[in-house]
């Protein structure tokens, strides 16, 4: 049976004995079976650091010039970041037909500590590592990317022979890295089980049922957004078939709706877009790590939603203008969240602090975040991924990639 079928079962099984099991055996599940949940979100944690070096200096020094490189940048911040704002506009209209949070009644003040979100111009600082061993410690990915960038532009100036005994250690470097993560993701249908078990025991059908029109807004948005938008830059501008892309992607796409972390399912995404999707290696092996950290469709589509319910909630009409700053926020914070589990609450923080809706709503939504991110994450790596396939064929189109 393959792998994803097979995750995708546990996933099911999960579900279904999470709902059966419920409340009362949540501490036996806390004590014997989430651990195992982490053994394996740690497995994969173990890759992150070591897979995003050493891909980004081997997509980097493939590409052979700094010329090129900037180019294939350019084009990759600039469809992130489109694509990004669309997805918060389908959130917007999604959310505007369900109107979620209508007759909810004033949000009970529950406390949520939200820390302050960061300044755009702290999002530039903290980008460039003082100590690159120190980002790696912390697995701090931005500036571990930033690190690695100038590290690969380094080897290109070098050549020559002396560059090609790096290039050479890297590429081992990356292929052990992909060995290593084909070998934990056999593990992957059992950690599945094992992390989704507690969630649905300890979070039931009770807590979800007040707030599922927004569960529903999340959902819904990004299933839109997969199939309209990720489908269409498939065929459209990456010449595949949306069939072929979206099973290629299923296993990265389930490992990113369990762990609810764009990092952690980079490395399976990583080696699925050049082993199912065929996509060069120079290409996602730069593409694919810069997205799980600054594309986050999901994330924004999820802002839209939860804006427009903050809004309803409190009885607040949106204005035009204020959208257009959700929107803004929306897709210039998404560059600063990092892809981690939650990450996206806090900048929802900083999006309701930007348009001055109550921040109090956060405690609102804060109890269903893991729900919900379970599904921006998924669409945020599924993003990732119909961006390097329209780069791969650009790049294919001007003969710069096989
Ligand atoms: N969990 C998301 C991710 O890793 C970020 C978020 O919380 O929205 O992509």
């Amino acid at each position: 049976m393959n792998l994803s079928v097979r995750i995708f079962i546990a996933l099911v099984l999960a579900v279904i004995v999470g709902l059966i099991a419920g409340e009362p055996a949540v501490p036996f599940i806390k004590w014997w079976i989430a651990p195992i949940g982490t053994i394996f979100i740690n497995l994969i944690k173990m890759m992150i650091v070591p897979v995003v070096i050493t891909s980004l200096v081997v997509g980097m020094t493939s590409l052979g010039d700094t010329k090129k490189l900037g180019r294939i940048g350019i084009k990759t911040v600039a469809l992130y970041l489109l694509t990004t704002a669309v997805a918060i506009g389908i959130g917007f209209v999604v959310a505007g037909i369900v109107q979620p949070g209508v007759g909810l009644g004033l949000a009970n003040e529950s406390a949520v500590k939200v820390k302050e979100a960061p300044s755009i111009m702290q999002v530039f600082v903290s980008m460039i590592p003082a100590n690159p061993v120190d980002a790696m410690a912390k697995a701090q990915i931005l500036p571990c990317i930033v690190f690695a960038l100038f590290v690969g532009v380094g080897i290109i100036q070098v050549g020559g022979e002396r560059a090609q005994l790096l290039i050479r250690f890297f590429d081992a470097c990356a292929e052990t890295c992909y060995k290593i993560i084909g070998m934990v993701m056999q593990l992957a249908p059992i950690g599945v089980f094992c992390l989704l078990l507690p969630v649905v025991a300890s979070n039931g059908p009770s807590v979800l049922l007040p707030l599922l029109s927004v569960i529903i807004c999340v959902a819904v948005g990004c299933i839109i957004h997969a199939l309209a938008v990720y489908s269409t830059m498939a065929r459209v501008l990456g010449k595949m078939s949306p069939m072929k892309f979206f099973r290629g992607m299923s296993e990265a796409m389930l490992i990113a709706f369990t762990t609810c972390s764009s990092s952690a399912a980079l490395p399976v995404n990583i080696k699925n877009c050049q082993e199912k999707l065929g996509l060069s290696r120079e290409v996602s092996s730069f593409v694919l790590p810069l997205g799980a950290t600054i594309n986050m469709d999901g994330t924004a589509l999820y802002q839209g939603v939860c804006a427009l319910f903050i809004a309803n909630v409190y009885g607040i009409d949106l204005s035009i203008g204020q959208m257009g700053m959700i929107l803004l926020a929306g897709t210039l914070g998404s560059i600063g969240t990092a892809g981690v589990p939650g990450a996206g609450l806090l900048m929802l923080a900083m999006v309701l602090t930007t348009v001055g809706l109550p921040i109090e709503g956060l405690g609102l939504v804060a109890g269903i975040d893991r729900v919900l991110d379970m599904f921006r994450t998924c669409l945020n790596i599924t993003g990732d991924g119909a961006v390097c396939c329209v780069i791969n064929e650009s790049e294919k189109e001007q003969g710069d990639v096989a």
